[in-house]
């Protein structure tokens, strides 16, 4: 059974949602919202599960491939939100309904179905829709492209087999408005839709920042700690 906890801090998110969705004059069904349950127990999940989720959020390969995994047929739509690193791309895309961080050419081509692998010597390859996320800092660290770097971007993921462009993600900078952030963001994503006209989705709104995004046009919000409550530390894996 769900703890009380977590289905009255769902309602309070998706209340939340609603006030703000209404407040835009949108309708709460064009939001999608993923619960991100990384570093979180596999029993968090199918507590979630029972609530009625099923869009997750992860950000490390090795932990979301393992519950990736434990939970197979649970009818859970996977979207990784963390920085993929190149050599784990194909793991990552073989459970991931959406990759939310695609943010260089060398990551596009190793998720890229090879064009001469299309017909049947692949039939497990389908396509995965992917975001192409935007670095809103000035820090590579943080992981997305530059805003100069954007648009060859985009036309390397239109033009690869295999990948669906769904729009952009972006997190807001620390410290900065954050409805700014999300407006440039939108913007960003209006100019794109000139050259990817169906790449109308914008990722983009956390726990502390969901109704700035919703205010700002975002499509899916991506909540960990609102819902989850607080993250445990970071366990290795590979010992426990
Ligand atoms: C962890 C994470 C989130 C969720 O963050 P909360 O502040 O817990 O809501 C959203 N997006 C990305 C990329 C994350 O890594």
């Amino acid at each position: 059974m769900a703890e009380p906890e977590l289905s009255s801090r769902l309602a309070t998110v998706r209340a939340g949602i609603a006030d703000a969705a209404r407040s835009a004059g949108r309708s709460v069904d064009d939001i999608t919202t993923i619960v991100v349950t990384k570093f979180q127990p596999v029993s968090l999940v199918r507590e979630l599960l029972e609530l009625g989720i099923r869009d997750f959020g992860e950000s490390r390969h090795q932990e979301a491939h393992l519950k990736a995994a434990e939970l197979a047929g649970a009818g859970i739509s996977w979207h990784f939100v963390g920085q993929v690193q190149g050599k784990k791309a194909r793991a990552v895309r073989a459970y991931s309904s959406v990759i939310h961080s695609v943010d260089r050419e060398s990551l596009v081509t190793a998720l890229g179905t090879p064009p001469e692998a299309v017909p049947a010597a692949q039939p497990t390859t389908r396509p995965v829709d992917c975001f192409v996320q935007v670095n809103l800092t000035d820090d590579p660290a943080r992981g997305g492209v530059s805003i100069p770097d954007l648009a060859p971007l985009v036309e390397r993921v239109l033009g690869t087999p295999g990948l669906g462009l769904l729009g952009l993600m972006a997190v807001a900078p620390l410290g900065a408005d954050p409805r700014r952030s999300f407006a440039l963001v939108a913007e960003l994503g209006s100019q794109m839709q000139g050259i990817a006209p169906t790449a109308r989705y914008l990722s983009m709104g956390m726990s502390q920042d969901y109704a700035a995004a919703i205010a700002e046009g975002a499509t899916h919000l991506r909540i960990g700690t609102a819902i989850t409550g607080n993250r445990p530390a970071p366990v290795n894996l590979k010992t426990s």
